[in-house]
């Protein structure tokens, strides 16, 4: 059963030119408000079976003109992604198209989706938990396949079902110490209602604590690994730059809200996606000396999960190599020697004595040698100790850590607190506390605010 909404539209493909663009209506109306819009030689969209397809056209009775030439789905409720009636309608790409197809939609009856809404009804209609309409805006939003495979993952309802089991242990155990309490059979109630909850929160503390490990790969993987190009001028970061993006399918994305827009640049590197930081820097080589110095780094570096900092080989070392040394000291680094094509004039002995023997890595981008190197130290790095990794169930959400933050804090006030000795009903409310900061977590027990902040954050369409 699917509660009463509105129906809503809007376009579900992305923006721009496309072979075809899809229009989704989702509602009780969805049918009724395509047909009103829909002419075709055949039956109505009404009289049709659920889960086909259907050529014709889309015309506005209040013009009586015809927009475009379409196919048309009709998928009933309950089998939909919302679980709601649901339309689409596939349109000839480009925007006009789209976008009057719309238009005619919203004259006829239906109302624009808000950005999530169909998300949201989908969750809301019990068809997917929070934690997995979350992860339907992490698939839009992944920048690498293994972004996606841990979206899929949750998606798949992997940590959710994790997290419920957590919680079906926590019930049983606040309802075995109801019973303990109600009906105390020993004397000894209150010692082995106290030992119960201790072993609980022990045990439920440990799985939180082994999901929180993964959590800063997961949000690396969701997020990227923040990337800085750091040396100085001529040395050839900008030749490592344009090598890691043509070689590597750059992904580009544009954050709008500042003042010029910043370009976000997405490389892949063996399944590790790498977020560069002020590339714009690397480029603007015109003033160089001033915007690419110590000073200048000191910005991006302050970003960085991850710094390549580039030597030339050909050149002794500079009192500004050793600075950059020096500043990047406490960072995740690789250090990169290039040119290599060229007389070695870098006293390596030296270079040794600054920096970790095993970081050094030796390329010349120009012909192309030891870059291959450097891309498996990079994923080397991030996969350190990290054995089946494809298989763990990541946590990469930032809301997600942050509850099992907190329901680890409430688990370990039920420690401290049998441990002191406190009276177990006050023990019982930390416990609580922590089933239900879980419960955020898949939706089960959650917030009007917070829904409504959540799928705001989808694209509009999805
Ligand atoms: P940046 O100022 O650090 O960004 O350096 P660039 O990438 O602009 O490179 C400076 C110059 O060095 C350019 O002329 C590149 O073609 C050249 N260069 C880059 N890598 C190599 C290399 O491996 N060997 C040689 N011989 N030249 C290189």
């Amino acid at each position: 059963m699917t509660l009463e909404f509105e129906t809503i539209a809007a376009i579900s493909t992305p923006p721009g030119e496309g072979a075809i663009g899809i229009v989704r209506l989702s509602g009780e109306q969805a049918i009724e408000i395509a047909d009103r819009v829909y002419k075709s030689g055949s039956k109505a969209l009404a009289e049709q079976k659920s889960h086909t397809i259907h050529y014709g056209h889309i015309e506005n009775p209040k013009t009586n003109e015809t927009i475009d030439e379409v196919m048309v789905s009709v998928m009933r409720e309950p089998r939909t992604f919302t679980r709601e009636d649901v339309v689409e309608i596939n349109c000839h790409g480009g925007i006009t198209s789209v976008n009057q197809v719309l238009q005619c939609v919203l004259q006829n009856g239906a109302r624009l989706a808000e950005p999530g809404e169909f998300t949201k009804r989908a969750f809301l209609n019990g068809r997917i938990d929070l934690s997995q309409a979350e992860a339907v805006m992490d698939l839009i939003r992944a920048k690498t396949d293994r972004a996606m495979h841990v979206a899929l993952k949750q998606l798949d309802g992997n940590l959710s079902h994790l997290i419920r089991n957590l919680r079906v242990d926590i019930l049983d155990t606040l309802a075995q110490v109801e019973v303990n309490i109600d009906y105390p059979e020993y004397d000894d109630v209150e010692e082995m209602t106290s030992k119960l909850l201790i072993e609980k929160a022990k045990l439920v503390k440990a799985s939180i604590q082994l999901l929180l490990e993964t959590a800063s790969q997961g949000k690396i993987l969701r997020e990227g690994l923040a990337t800085a190009i750091i040396g100085r001028p001529n040395v050839g970061k900008s030749s490592l730059l344009n090598y890691l993006l043509d070689e590597e399918k750059a992904i580009v994305t544009d954050i709008a809200g500042t003042t010029r827009d910043v370009i976000e640049e997405y490389i892949s590197v063996k399944g590790v996606p790498l977020k560069l930081v002020d590339t714009a820097g690397i480029r603007e080589t015109e003033d160089i000396i001033e915007r690419i110095g110590v000073e200048r780094s000191r910005q991006a570096l302050s970003d960085a999960d991850l710094v390549l900092l580039v030597f030339n080989q050909s050149e002794p070392l500079t009192i500004e190599d050793k600075a950059l040394i020096e500043a990047t000291s406490q960072h995740h680094r690789i250090i990169i020697l290039n040119k290599m094509d060229l007389p070695n004039k870098l006293d390596l002995t030296e270079l040794e004595t600054l920096v970790d023997q095993e970081s050094i890595v030796k390329t010349s981008i120009l012909s192309k040698s030891g870059v291959d190197v450097l891309e498996k130290k990079i994923a080397d790095l991030f996969f350190t100790g990290q054995t089946g990794e494809r298989d763990a169930t990541y946590v990469s959400n930032v809301r997600h850590i942050a509850l099992l933050n907190d329901a680890e804090e409430a688990l370990d006030e039920v420690i401290n607190g049998v441990e002191a000795g406190m009276p177990v009903d006050l023990i019982q409310i930390d416990m609580t506390r922590c089933w239900d900061l879980l419960g955020e977590i898949t939706g089960d027990s959650v917030q009007d605010e917070l829904l409504t902040q959540l799928f705001s954050q989808f694209c509009l369409g999805k």
